[in-house]
Order: C-alpha cells, then structure tokens, then sequence
C-alpha cells in the first residue's frame, strides 16, 4: 500500500512514522504525477486558504478533485476544510468528499489549540473548524461537546484535530484509513 501526503503546506513528515508503523509505503504530492502511483492520500494539517493558494500556483485543483472523487482520502483539520462540501467564516472553495458543512478557526481564540483525546488516544485541536451539519450518509466516528470530529463517507474521511503528532504509533486514525484503502481495493 503506498499512500501519498500532500506537501504544500503545514504538518507533512509527522505522518510517516505513523505509515511506517503500519507496514504502508508514503511519498509527498507536489504535482499531479506524484498523484498517480498512490492507493490513498492524505491531506494534512496546516492553513487551507495557503494550500488552495499553492494548489492555483501548481495546477493542482483539479487533479486533486478528481483523486478524491475516485480514491480514499483522508483530511485532517485544514485537510478536512479542503474535503468538505461547504465551508463558512470565510467561505472558500473545497472539493465536496464529504457532505458536511464546517466552520473554520470555530474554537475561538481562547480556544486556538488544545490537547485532548479521542478514545483514549492523545489528539490535538490546532485552530480546528468545527463541523456544524453533516448529511445523512456521512457515519460518525467520534464527537466533542455534540459536534462530529471523526466522520466518514464512502472513501473519504476527515479529523478536525491532529492525530500524527505523538510519538505513540500507528494513530487508531491512521489504522482506520488504512482499512479504507483495503476495502477500497476489494470493491
Ligand atoms: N485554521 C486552519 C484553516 O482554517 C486549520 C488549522 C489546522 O489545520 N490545524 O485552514
């Protein structure tokens, strides 16, 4: 299994322990050829509104929509911005994988960045959105204060907190989109 990480911006190496651990093979998407070779990808962490900046300079917006309509992905926090079907404060282009609506920097900035844990396993919010509506086909993983943090969709799934950046690896995240791609391959 080789799963690409999109390496534009934000918290790109971080997730390679997490693929070691996991026996997967990984490598950075830059352009679109880097796109082709991949089982899976992962959008990272870091600030949407750059990536889309950078995804303008390189071409890269409409490659990209077509991987996510056709492969599992994974979006994590700027990375779940990005797969969202709406975006608010501001509103922004996203590709549409999952049918939700989120919010960006939702936590307020008492609230930028915090630690917590998702079933035991340490996680970080770092000027998270917030989901505010998900569609009906959307299976929800996990939730903080009646809000989905962990959701999925067909192929596509999406954190709005960080789930690479402890040393305990692999993440159940990073388990869970594994199993995604398997399943993927059998359909
Ligand atoms: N605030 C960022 C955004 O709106 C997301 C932050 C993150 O990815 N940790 O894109």
């Amino acid at each position: 299994m080789h799963i690409g990480v999109l390496a534009l911006q934000g918290a790109v190496t971080p997730h390679y322990a997490h693929l070691a651990a996991l026996g997967a093979e990984f490598s950075e998407v830059r352009a679109a050829a880097d796109l082709a070779n991949i089982d899976g990808l992962i959008l990272p962490g870091g600030e949407s509104s750059a990536m889309l900046r950078m995804m303008d300079y390189y071409d890269l917006k409409n490659p990209l929509g077509e991987f996510v309509g056709q492969k599992p992905s994974w979006g994590i926090c700027a990375g779940a911005i990005l797969l969202a079907r709406e975006v608010v404060s501001p509103p922004q282009f996203s590709f549409g994988a999952i049918d939700m609506r989120v919010r960006r920097n939702a936590y307020g900035s008492q609230l930028d960045s915090f630690n917590d844990e998702v079933n035991g396993y340490p996680i970080a919010f770092i000027r998270a959105p917030v989901i505010e509506r998900v569609g009906a086909d959307v299976k929800i993983l996990a939730t903080k204060n009646d809000h989905p943090i962990w959701v999925e969709q067909g192929r596509a799934m999406a954190t709005t907190f960080h789930a690479e950046l402890t040393p305990d690896v692999p993440s159940p995240m990073h388990q869970r989109f594994t199993e995604i791609i398997r399943t993927h391959h059998k359909t």
